[in-house]
């Protein structure tokens, strides 16, 4: 598993470096790259900057990668503002994914485990703490395409010198009775093996795989680990999923795949006791004793409000240059799941965050910015 895993990523690493060296080439002789140079001059020459003059560094998104991008640009003397998202959006929820979890076991630092929104708010406190300014509001549109880049919020405008974009994906979910939340989502209901496979809840218990791509493959291969017993759902005849990672589920004892099949309920009073399934040829409805149920459909990175001005992937993902954080506009840096279609952890992006806040500062320190 691990060899496949490994030669995919080594396939998908060699693609996106050339995507990089053809397009970083074109970045480098970038207009923006001169205006910014001139912006920088003339407002190095005001000692109090008044607030019209643009933001050294704004964030926008506000979970574990937005925060710890704003601890580090705060403590690097940048006065960072995030623009942390509110309940208004779609993808929203102010301190992002992990506001919707219980408990966080694999955030290092926490031996005995922390919950999802006091893990964050602890973030929030550090980033306030060092000096960043919170805007409780989503970004409703970007203007990259002029320097200084110009971010609308829902009240207020900024002009930015760099902006980090950490805004997340949002695990795709299917509107299956049961599953939504307030009902059994996030008592046996999850998207996430990773981070809740291991849970007491799902050990050798018999688990549900929803999809049919590599995701639920991820998904049901994690799960084997713990369960009992895993079931892909998937509502075809043949898997979406890519050869390698279908070998790998057909090699795994553990796994099953019911095919042409969909689950049209997950019953249980406080966790998930059975799933009803449906045959989509022959009609036929089952129910099966069920622990866990787990949507493998994807994510979608939050990026509309991009509106297509900056380079994604074939699935939405923002495209960074290799070890860095750098979009392919130069200023603009992005970090956390937005541009992460393979790890996906609170600690791969606070450790992004982290990088873009340092692939920010030592862009404007070259322009001679950070300090003034
Ligand atoms: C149910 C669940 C449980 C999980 N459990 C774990 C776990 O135990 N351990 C673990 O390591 N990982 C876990 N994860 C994964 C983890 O939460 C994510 O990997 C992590 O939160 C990604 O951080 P991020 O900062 O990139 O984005 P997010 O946490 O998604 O935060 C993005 C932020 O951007 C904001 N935003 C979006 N659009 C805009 C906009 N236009 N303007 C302003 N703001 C915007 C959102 O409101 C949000 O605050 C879990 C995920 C889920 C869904």
């Amino acid at each position: 598993m691990f060899k496949v895993m490994s030669s995919f990523r080594n396939y998908f690493t060699n693609l996106s470096n050339a995507f990089w060296e053809k397009s970083h080439s074109f970045f480098k002789a970038s207009p923006i790259t001169q205006v910014a140079k001139n912006t920088l001059k003339n407002s190095a020459s005001s000692p109090h900057p008044t607030s019209n003059e643009p933001k050294k560094v704004v964030i926008i998104g506000s979970g574990p990668a937005g925060y710890t991008a704003a601890i580090y640009a705060a403590r690097a003397n940048l006065h960072p503002i995030i623009y942390e998202g509110s309940l208004s959006g779609n993808s929203s929820i102010p301190g992002g994914q992990l506001m919707t979890t219980t408990k966080v076991e694999n955030y290092p630092g926490f031996p005995h485990g922390i919950d999802g929104p006091t893990l964050v708010d602890n973030m929030r406190e550090q980033a306030i703490h060092s000096g960043a300014t919170i805007l409780g509001e989503n970004v409703v549109k970007a203007d990259l395409t002029q320097y200084p880049f110009s971010i609308q919020g829902e009240e207020t405008h900024h002009k930015a010198l760099a902006v980090i974009i950490a805004t997340g994906a949002t695990a795709k979910r299917l509107n299956i009775p049961g599953t939504r939340d307030g009902e059994l989502w996030q008592r046996g209901v999850s998207a996430c093996a990773v981070c809740d496979g291991p849970l007491p809840l799902f050990r050798n218990r018999h688990l549900f795989v929803i999809g049919g791509g590599d995701s639920a493959m991820e998904e049901a291969l994690h799960l084997s680990k713990f369960a009992s017993k895993v079931s892909i759902v998937h509502r075809r005849d043949q898997l979406k999923a890519s050869k390698a990672m279908q070998k790998a589920v057909f090699a795994n004892p553990k796994i099953e795949v019911i095919w042409n099949s969909v689950i049209k309920q997950v019953n249980g009073k406080d966790a998930v006791e059975s799933v009803v399934i449906k045959n989509v040829k022959t009609k036929q409805i089952t129910t099966h004793d069920a622990s866990g149920v787990f949507f493998g459909v994807g994510h979608t990175p939050n990026t509309a409000f991009l509106d297509g001005q900056l380079g994604l992937d074939a699935n939405g993902y923002i495209n960074v240059k290799p070890g860095s954080s750098e979009t392919n506009i130069p200023y603009v840096y992005a970090a956390g799941d937005v541009k992460d279609a393979i790890y996906r952890q609170a600690i791969t992006a606070a450790s992004s965050g982290c990088i873009a806040a340092l692939d920010a500062e030592r862009a404007l320190n070259a322009l001679n910015l950070s300090q003034k």
